[in-house]
């Protein structure tokens, strides 16, 4: 279980990056992505991004 980023939605702002605890968010070409081996799953990305693009898969 990891956060995951929705590509499509993503409007590359990095504020979910600015927000992870464990640095699991990096620039990803055009986009965000979360690494699934470093999110632990808090949670904290998902209630900063402002359009809503990352869940839990
Ligand atoms: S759920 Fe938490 S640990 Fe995982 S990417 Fe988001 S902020 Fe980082
Ligand atoms: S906060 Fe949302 S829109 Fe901004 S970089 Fe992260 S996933 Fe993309």
């Amino acid at each position: 279980m990891a956060h995951v980023i929705n590509k499509e939605l993503c409007l590359a702002c990095g504020a979910c990056a600015g927000t992870c605890p464990v640095e699991a968010i990096a620039a990803d070409g055009d986009v965000f992505a979360i690494d699934p081996n470093v999110c632990v799953d808090c949670g904290a990305c998902a209630s900063e991004c402002p359009v809503e693009a990352i869940s839990e898969e």
